[in-house]
């Protein structure tokens, strides 16, 4: 699986299992093409007529990795990719994926919740590992969007809801940068704002959270709820997750854009983790190399590029420090993302472990512990595990 050869500490230490500290549910039922097709585009949007999602780096990683865990050889057409993953059921498809992935414990993002999607509790029992909540902020402020009557009512919610769920999760997960961009005032609302803002929220509040004062407003509640906890605040940045929708443009889901919050989180002590970023990876690691409570992965960047992750991961490495880089595979939607962000993660970084020992910059020894900090050592830190 590896595509170097490494010391067998190494190799070990990267083979070892990981700590999926971002992932989501995947689907429980039996998906046609079509729905398969969408869950591997990360624009969420059918391919134009005459193509398929199969032709991109995702579709061809999927028929070369995923098709030996379903009994296929590798590089499987895709009717026959998804003809034995039929065959199979998806029960069985996401206990093989999962469970192949080597993942030993996964931090699960809950925000895309729905019943057609395997709760943190399952995932862990298909992949043979633990699991834990990470609670998203916005599919809270829906659920008290949906019930409360009055402004008041709706900020007293949010705050009480807030403080609920946290208590058992470790962690939180926010993707104002996909609702409003990362270039949001870094200042809290007023409160005069907040409650006009949510009179006119109430009057439609089916509708995904858009308001820029509001998701401020809800950012900075569960800072405060975070702070009290002592949980991290995952920001989803760059190429990410496509159920979140709304993209402002890539240009606004920069991090480096939220460098003036970043910095008033500082005194607080409320660690930043920085999801996906590509193609701000670069800006993410400069966050992380100056700020001490920012930390970064690529997730779904390495899933997405496949053969092209070892420079990603490469890129990365130029700068981060390596006690603030974690494994997060960003799965969602369907096992395979799950399958192959592990497994990319781990070829990806096999690689530049190789070419830093090969250089003779680093030891056996210390390319071992790195990829055991990465891997598994930093997440159970920075969540407590
Ligand atoms: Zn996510």
């Amino acid at each position: 699986m590896l595509p170097v050869d490494l010391p067998d500490t190494v190799r070990d230490a990267l083979l070892a299992p990981l700590v999926d500290h971002h992932c989501h549910g995947v689907r429980r039922d039996d998906l046609s093409r079509a729905q398969f097709e969408l869950l591997i585009n990360a624009g969420g949007c059918p391919a134009p007529p005459g193509t398929t999602h199969f032709d991109a780096p995702i579709g061809a990683a999927i028929r070369r990795w995923c098709a030996p865990v379903l009994d296929l050889e590798p590089h499987t057409a895709p009717a026959v990719y998804l003809a034995r993953r039929a065959e199979l059921g998806a029960d069985e498809v996401n206990r093989r994926l999962l469970r192949a992935a080597g993942v030993g414990a996964f931090l699960v993002d809950t925000g895309m919740e729905g019943a057609e999607l395997l709760t943190a509790a399952e995932l862990a029992r298909h992949g043979d590992a633990a699991a834990n909540e990470v609670v998203s902020i916005e599919q809270i402020e829906h659920d008290v969007a949906e019930m409360a009557q009055l402004a008041l009512d709706y900020m007293d919610s949010l705050a009480e809801e807030l403080t609920a769920r946290a208590a058992r999760a470790v962690g939180m997960a926010t993707v104002i940068g996909y609702r409003c961009g990362l270039d949001f005032d870094p200042s809290r609302p007023s409160r005069g704002a907040v409650i006009a803002a949510a009179n006119r929220r109430l009057s439609d509040p089916k509708e995904p959270l858009t308001d820029p004062i509001l998701l401020r407003y809800l950012l900075w509640t569960a800072v405060d709820v975070a702070r009290e906890r002592g949980l991290p605040v995952q920001f989803h940045a760059g190429f990410g997750d496509p159920d979140h929708g709304f993209h402002p443009g890539p240009q606004r889901t920069d991090p480096a854009r939220m460098t003036t919050f970043v910095k008033a989180l500082q005194p607080i002590g409320v660690p930043v983790v920085l999801l996906h970023c590509y193609p701000f990876h670069r800006q993410a690691a400069y966050l992380a190399g100056v700020f001490p409570h920012v930390y970064v992965d690529v997730g779904l960047a390495l899933t997405y590029s496949a053969a092209g992750s070892a420079r990603i991961m490469d890129e990365l490495l130029e700068l981060v420090p390596f006690h603030k880089q974690l494994f997060g595979s960003g799965c969602h939607g369907v096992a395979e993302t799950g399958h192959l962000g592990a497994l990319y993660f781990r070829r990806a970084l096999a690689a530049t472990l190789k070419s830093r020992l090969d250089a003779g910059e680093w030891s056996a020894a210390d390319a071992a512990r790195v990829a055991h900090m990465i891997g598994s050592g930093n997440a159970r830190r920075v969540y407590r595990l």
